[in-house]
């Protein structure tokens, strides 16, 4: 059976820059959705983070809601680990590529929000490496996941309106600023010390 994370800290330890219910809807009604889905279309065949790329072991007609699905566990499971109540910034291999790549850790950060600005619709902003440790920020739409690509995720930002829409309302660009002030970039920089 495939399985979301635990929620890494209490619903309301996100407050005041996410709300304790939108949290709780988020994780509870959301994430959780997409697992139930994914268990009923498909019995435990392969590790979720295989899927993006064997998708064609999968039946055709379900291909593309395994996808959806799969997709919505993996990036909501990065999205909760990429945000914690202290923040914290990146460490050692990542934080030096993104020193090499954007000059400093408040460019990396100004890009990234910029391109958050940018998405159209429903998606995420990711920060990826692909498999010669070259970073880069890119936007997905819906649930697409950048294993697809073969690049892999190391920290994403939800932009779906159910990631703040109870508290910001269409005040999107509000939601993209202040949540820097709750992300975490421990998993990333593990992600990328254990990958390089
Ligand atoms: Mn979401």
């Amino acid at each position: 059976m495939y399985n979301i994370i635990n929620l890494p800290y209490p619903y309301y330890a996100l407050e005041p820059i996410i709300d304790e219910r939108t949290v709780n809807i988020h994780y509870n009604k959301h994430h959780k959705k997409y697992m139930e889905n994914l268990n009923k279309l498909t019995n435990y065949k392969m590790p979720l983070e295989e899927i993006p790329q064997k998708i064609e072991e999968f039946p055709l007609k379900d291909r593309g809601d395994i996808l959806y699905n799969a997709g919505g566990i993996l990036n909501h499971n990065l999205y909760w680990q990429s945000l914690n109540n202290t923040p914290s910034l990146p460490k050692g291999k990542l934080l030096s590529k993104i020193n090499e790549t954007y000059g400093n850790f408040d460019n990396f950060k100004k890009q990234f929000q910029e391109k958050s600005k940018k998405l159209t619709g429903s998606g995420y902003t990711f920060l990826v490496t692909d498999s010669n440790g070259n970073i880069s920020i890119i936007n997905m739409s819906n649930q697409e996941t950048p294993l697809s690509y073969n690049l892999t995720p190391l920290f994403t930002i939800d932009l779906w309106e159910h990631a703040y829409y109870l508290k910001y309302q269409n005040n999107r660009n509000t939601y993209i600023e202040n949540i820097w002030y709750k992300t975490n970039f421990d998993h990333a920089s593990t992600l990328y010390e254990e990958l390089f």
